[in-house]
């Protein structure tokens, strides 16, 4: 199968089941899985946090920083388009009493610091308190700039809130920027990282920050029942994925900028080429192409898409160029006949 439809569809390659076969493990409810308590230490030193928790998914990481900067009644900022506003089953309204406060995303993918500011709520009992930002980078495949992310930081600091980064593909924002990731990690008070995205691992997230605010995390893990066991088999994947594949990314994102390139070719998709930032492209699909059809046709020919217009493609480790043009010769002969 050649699978277009996420980063989060890559498989542990056979290191990494090396790794997790021969993995020291014990009780990471007790503390003690030393795989674990291994990677939480170092990722925490890596990207500038004094601490860090290994979660069982982005959506968990996110929620837990939510629950641990906001308390019941609080609310947070955030795009219309945040991942942790559209796409979490409104989690942290359901199970953390936090109120979404989101806001339109500019063309870029940033919040407009006039819009959020009109956001803010005074301190009023009519109101809920308005605590903290949420950001995320990338979005859908865009990558924040660095001085946004400087305003950003100059921002909730003027009105004394926090700042979030879910970074769920955080990696790829610094690797298309070509900087090391504490250039982007240095401005948040927390940060999330999938590992199970381009990253390569098969399951499991970070959420990074201050001892005290992972401390909370920890707590609302638990509660959530996200307390896991020997839990070392997954961090051990997840090590190699956060050590050793962010220098895999670079490849992913040309060949986006390829299979961008490939796609304008076959009548009926368009690609806006300068939108390709990352490992995402979008192409907008002419009305008379009956995308439902389409993606039924391609999956009898092994390939996967997600069925949409626009229609998102995602590049990652699983797929290499020359898939891309095998995707491309297949798409080209089904719209023929
Ligand atoms: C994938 C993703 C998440 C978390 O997803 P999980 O599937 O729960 O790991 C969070 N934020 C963004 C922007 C994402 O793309």
């Amino acid at each position: 199968m050649i699978d277009f439809r996420s980063d989060t569809v890559t498989r542990p390659d056979a290191k990494m089941r090396q790794a997790m076969a021969n993995a020291d493990v014990g009780d990471d409810v007790y503390g003690d899985d030393p795989t674990v308590n291994a990677l939480e230490t170092w990722a925490a030193k890596r990207h500038g946090f004094s601490s860090a928790i290994f979660c069982s998914s982005g959506t968990q990481a996110n929620l837990l920083g939510l629950m641990a900067h906001c308390e019941r009644g609080d609310e947070y900022l955030c795009g219309q388009q945040a991942h942790n506003y559209k796409f979490e089953g409104g989690g942290a309204a359901v199970l953390g009493s936090i109120q979404p406060q989101p806001i339109e995303n500019e063309k870029d993918g940033t919040l407009s610091f006039d819009k959020l500011r009109a956001a803010i709520k005074p301190i009023d009992p009519h109101f809920a308190k308005t605590t903290l930002l949420s950001l995320e980078n990338t979005i859908n495949g865009k990558v924040l700039p660095l001085d946004y992310l400087a305003r950003a930081r100059e921002f909730v600091n003027e009105h004394g809130l926090k700042l979030h980064l879910d970074g769920a593909r955080v990696y790829n924002a610094a690797s298309a920027l070509d900087v090391d990731i504490i250039e982007i990690a240095k401005h948040f008070d927390s940060m999330t990282i999938c590992l199970s995205k381009g990253l390569g691992a098969p399951i499991g997230s970070l959420l990074l920050g201050s001892s005290e605010l992972i401390a909370k995390a920890r707590r609302w893990r638990k509660v959530l029942g996200g307390g896991m066991r020997q839990v070392g088999i997954l961090a051990a994947a997840a090590e190699i994925a956060l050590k050793e594949n962010p220098k895999n990314l670079a490849l992913d994102h040309e060949n986006a900028r390829y299979l961008g390139k490939r796609l304008n070719e076959v009548t009926g998709f368009a690609v806006n080429l300068e939108h390709i930032q990352t490992n995402m492209v979008f192409a907008k699909v002419s009305g008379d192409i009956e995308m439902k059809a389409l993606a039924e046709q391609l999956k009898a020919k092994n390939i996967l898409i997600t069925a949409a217009n626009p229609m998102r493609l995602v590049t990652h480790a699983d797929v290499q160029q020359a898939d891309i043009d095998i995707f491309i010769s297949e798409l080209t002969s089904l719209l023929r006949s």
